[in-house]
């Protein structure tokens, strides 16, 4: 079976999201499973130095105000199709969406209509001896795609779309869309129109035979108002065909087993060489070493992480016992407000403003817990790895964290099923009660060992997810026999 992705990042050429990781771990999780997969990304100045040989295989004289060419090449282990268009992706620093100062370019919806016309134009056959039986667009860079197909040559070809965060939908005015080279047609409320403009992501939620988010449970809330940012209605009238798929991780850059960044490697047999690694984090963050649970944050610093919420909690933290350790930058007000409880707490709480990779793992290596607040959180990689390093996730009962954390209640902790902690509602409260559960557990150490062990034992490997969508195409392509 061939399937097109088409994405605006893919790792480990461009990233700046989950998205980049799923786009990039697709492919070679796909492989065996009877799945070809090819990828179109924008040739940013970055995908284009990674290319090896590449091959030009279709050929634009204009395209949205000049030349352009797609080029197939490898990189890696990536089967690409590379849109490489000077005058659209070309463009110095900032990452994919913006300029250094981090302004969006103001041709984004160029950009990304460019590149999903493109990837119709593929749909449809235009590269020779190539046409995929499926066609899978992530997020809203790259859904016109499916808007392309449906108003073009290709609304027979199955395709899905992926949302791997609502928030960003690509929303913009309705002046666009003579220049998007749709039929009139598309400009209706079950097309391309979204709040009297045009929306990418709407258009290709509209067009898409399926639709997938990253978690069972972020599928089910985006459906309702509180979650579903204007969405809601359209996703409801396709909760049928709407799917949570829960992302994978890199188990290979995430093994305690074999991680460099670690003071002490270890697997689920020997959790006490964890204690080197936990002095290790105890002293970057200036905490007294004791033997009370310390739980670590590892977090962009932002409403939405719930880091205001962890703010207003941080005392209650360390009256129920546990010592706390912040990694993270964001929201300026919040960077000061977590500043402020570590200088209100010295040696009971550190915060390390910033970011940084290898701290990251390392507390994941020796933190006895992970805080995860969120208001909402359509995957969450985070609890995964703590999941796989044995520090035992406390989370938000919300999206991805709902799916992927086993809730100590005494029926869970009784089956040793139970990973880590879940509350709810979003509330300091919840999230205090949480903490003290987990304080409690942390003191009997044979059930704490089991908790560690059962999250440990949890499959987060890629395979699992793209079995998941390797039958979900496959669905798709028996629902085009019929
Ligand atoms: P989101 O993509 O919404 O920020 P995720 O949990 O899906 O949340 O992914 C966040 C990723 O970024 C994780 O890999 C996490 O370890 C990493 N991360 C976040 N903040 C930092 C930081 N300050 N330092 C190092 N890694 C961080």
């Amino acid at each position: 079976m061939k399937v097109l992705s088409v994405a605006s990042e893919i790792f480990p050429l461009v990233k700046t999201g989950g998205l980049a990781d799923v786009a990039g771990a697709l492919p070679s999780a796909l492989a065996g499973k009877g799945v070809a997969m090819r990828s179109l990304v924008p040739g940013y100045p970055a995908v284009m130095r990674a290319l090896g040989r590449k091959k030009p295989v279709l050929k634009y004289p204009l395209l949205h105000g000049g030349k352009a060419v797609v080029h197939a090449a490898r990189a890696g282990d990536l089967d690409l199709f590379v849109l490489d268009a000077p005058h659209l992706f070309d463009r110095p620093g900032g990452g994919p969406y913006g300029d250094a100062a981090g302004h969006d370019w103001p041709d984004n919806w160029r950009r990304f209509a460019a590149l999903s016309q493109v990837g119709g134009d593929i749909a449809a056959g235009a590269v020779s001896g190539y046409r995929p039986d499926v066609v899978h667009a992530h997020d809203w860079q790259a859904a016109m795609t499916l808007a392309y197909m449906r108003y073009g040559k290709a609304p027979g070809t199955p395709s899905v779309m992926t949302v791997h965060n609502l928030a960003f939908q690509g929303q913009f005015g309705a002046g666009i869309f003579g220049e998007l080279g749709l039929p009139g047609q598309a400009m209706t409320v079950d097309g391309v129109e979204y709040y009297g403009g045009v929306g990418f992501l709407k258009a290709g939620l509209q067009a898409a035979w399926a639709i997938t988010t990253v978690s069972p449970t972020y599928a089910q809330e985006i459906r309702t108002p509180e979650f579903g940012m204007g969405l809601d209605g359209l996703l409801s009238l396709r909760s049928a065909d709407l799917h949570g798929i829960v992302n994978g991780i890199d188990t290979d850059i995430w093994n305690p087993a074999t991680d460099r960044q670690l003071g002490a490697v270890y697997g689920a047999a020997d959790l006490e060489a964890r204690a080197k690694n936990r002095s290790a984090v105890e002293e970057r963050f200036n905490l007294q070493g004791d033997q009370s649970p310390l739980v670590c944050v590892v977090s962009r610093l932002t409403w939405q992480k719930g880091m205001d919420m962890l703010a207003g909690a941080v005392d209650g933290i360390v009256a129920a016992g546990a010592r706390l350790a912040v990694l993270g930058s964001g929201d300026p007000g919040l960077e000061g407000a977590l500043l402020g409880a570590a200088a209100r707490h010295r040696g009971r709480v550190g915060v390390l403003i910033g970011y940084d990779e290898a701290l990251s793992h390392l507390m994941q290596g020796g933190c006895d817990a992970i805080l995860i607040p969120s208001r909402f959180e359509p995957c969450g990689l985070t609890q995964l790895y703590g999941l796989r390093y044995g520090c035992v996730p406390v989370v938000a009962r919300t999206g991805g964290l709902a799916d992927t954390v086993i809730d100590a209640n005494e029926a869970a902790v009784e089956a040793n099923a139970a990973t880590g902690f879940q509350f709810a509602p979003n509330s300091g409260e919840a999230l205090l009660h949480a903490v003290h559960r987990m304080v409690e557990l942390h003191q009997n150490p044979v059930i704490w060992a089991s908790i560690q062990r059962q999250g440990m034992k949890a499959d987060l490997s890629w395979d699992r997810s793209a079995e998941k969508y390797a039958g979900l195409y496959r669905s798709l392509l028996s629902r085009k026999a019929v």
